[in-house]
């Protein structure tokens, strides 16, 4: 038999593609065929990075304002153009089904072009110095620098469009980004840096180095020279990001098991598909996937009926195909991981009302009777699980939703006004929904979590001011 040729994808330092020491063998999460062979970088490799970033630094602070957003525009023109190309890299390296993949890529484009217009329009403000008496005839105005040198980590589920929330910004404030992207999901970020190439981003403003996070993600994170982490991953690593970052700038968005409420009187009939698409998009592997829904009880029996009859029309199969819903979780060790999750909670007195596994694949599951202290409802699942759960007072909802060491969106289908202001001022979360599902984002608005869910926002507008320090410069007209 012929052996079939694999891309071999090399480091991305300093403005070229650089053999590394050795390779790994990316497998398809779908298939288990080899797809690439990734270079595997190390601290040493990282460390070049950090020294071509640091020449960059200096070239991106100088670049002005229309040349950073004429080359983010760029970008965003050439990935329209590849697009399909995009979008099918998705699909063989995360079994991102074709349907979900085409509209990431489109969000994609989307954010490129905010962070075009943000680039244009970065700015301080005067300050009225005047308005103590030791300011009088005095002048002052505020600047946004560039901080210096980003460093992204990221992660595997969204990896182009999580990947452009962290590039967007970096080059709309002029600073040069050093990329560390997620093991199972390189393709996406060498195919974006070769469209930023192309575009005339300056040599060595973005550079990507693949390995394993707790080397060169490790070397960038404890390196001074290193601004900001902005970091998008799990909770376990960003605490670990933290510990070390020292000084330096530290954005955290991390995970969630992000809670709906159903209130008492809400038409439940032309929300079922949709939250059955918050619950089991890309297999539940999404930050603000639907995890918990409390019913009213008035409404509870009525609403699982429907909800899974629904969920069991979603279809499985290969995610290049065009009517796949569902398709295999990341890796053999996630379904494995899950289906120990789902035999506890049984354990605990859950019943399964529809889901199991079909060879790689975990199918929607819909749980009831789920204890709060079982891993399915407490922890994350970034699987095709949701747990529903009847309330019989919006208060004890709203606790409900509360009751998490997470909170990133949280979601409230309601006709009572009362009930919407207090949930938007009660619930513990960085983003509420109000008669839509948590798991509703465009990439403009402010992004992020509160309690083990984060720190800082993203959203181009919100995440390059974190990428900026904040000068005062003042004159004295006194003579
Ligand atoms: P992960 O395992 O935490 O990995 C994220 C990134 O961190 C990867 O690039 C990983 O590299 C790197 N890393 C691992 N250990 C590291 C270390 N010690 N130092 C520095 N970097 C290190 O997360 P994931 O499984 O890819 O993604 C799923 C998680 O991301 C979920 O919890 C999800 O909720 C969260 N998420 C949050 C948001 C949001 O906006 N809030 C969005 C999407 C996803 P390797 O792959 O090489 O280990």
């Amino acid at each position: 038999m012929i052996k079939q040729e694999i891309p071999k994808k090399l480091l991305f330092i300093g403005g070229a593609f650089q053999e590394a020491a050795s390779y790994k063998t990316l497998y398809s999460p779908h298939s288990g065929k080899a797809i690439a062979e990734v270079a595997v970088g190390t601290r040493e490799d990282m460390q070049r990075a950090i020294a071509h970033a640091e020449k960059a630094a200096k070239t991106m602070a100088k670049l002005p304002a229309h040349k950073r957003a004429a080359i983010l525009q760029t970008v965003s023109a050439l990935l329209q153009e590849r697009k399909e190309e995009a979008a099918r890299i998705l699909t063989q390296e995360a079994a991102k089904p074709i349907s979900m993949a085409r509209a990431e890529i489109g969000r994609t484009i989307e954010t490129y072009q905010f962070a075009a217009d943000e680039a244009r329009r970065l700015h301080g403000e005067t300050i009225p110095m005047d308005a103590s008496a030791m300011g009088e005839n005095r002048i002052a105005y505020t600047v946004r620098q560039p901080v210096g040198i980003v460093g992204a980590i990221t992660p595997f589920n969204f990896p182009f469009n999580l990947v452009a929330h962290k590039l967007g910004p970096a080059f709309a404030a002029g600073n040069p980004v050093i990329l560390k992207p997620a093991d199972q999901t390189p393709l996406s970020a060498f195919f974006i840096a070769e469209l930023f190439a192309e575009a005339g981003l300056p040599e060595g403003a973005l550079q990507v180095v693949t390995g394993r996070g707790s080397e060169v993600g490790d070397e960038m994170v404890c390196d001074e020279r290193v601004k900001v982490i902005t970091f998008t991953g799990s909770p376990s690593v960003g605490k670990t990001i933290r510990q070390k970052a020292g000084l330096k700038r530290v954005v955290l968005e991390l995970g969630s098991n992000s809670g709906l409420i159903i209130d008492e009187g809400f038409d439940i009939e032309p929300i079922i598909k949709r939250t059955v698409t918050g619950a089991f998009s890309f297999m539940g592997q999404v930050c603000i996937s639907l995890q918990r829904i409390y019913v009213h009880r008035s409404l509870y029996d009525h609403f699982l009926e429907k909800f899974v009859v629904e969920t069991e029309r979603l279809r499985i199969g290969d995610p290049a195909d065009e009517t796949t819903d569902i398709s295999a979780l990341i890796s053999k060790g996630d379904t494995e991981r899950i289906q120990e999750w789902v035999e506890e909670a049984k354990a605990l007195g859950a019943r399964v009302l529809t889901g199991g596994t079909e060879g790689h694949v975990v199918k929607p599951t819909v749980i009831v009777d789920a204890a709060p202290h079982a891993r399915v409802s407490c922890q994350e699942t970034f699987a095709p699980v949701v747990v529903i759960s009847p309330f019989d007072t919006f208060d004890e909802a709203i606790e409900a939703v509360n009751d998490s060491t997470y909170g990133l969106q949280a979601g409230v289908y309601t006709n009572d006004m009362e009930h919407a202001f207090e949930a938007a001022e009660c619930l513990e979360v960085g983003g509420v929904m109000i008669n839509d599902f948590p798991t509703f984002r465009v990439d403009q608005m402010p992004y992020g979590g509160v309690k083990e869910s984060g720190i800082g926002r993203e959203g181009i507008k919100y995440a390059t001011e974190e990428m900026t320090e904040l000068k005062l410069v003042c004159f004295n007209r006194n003579k």
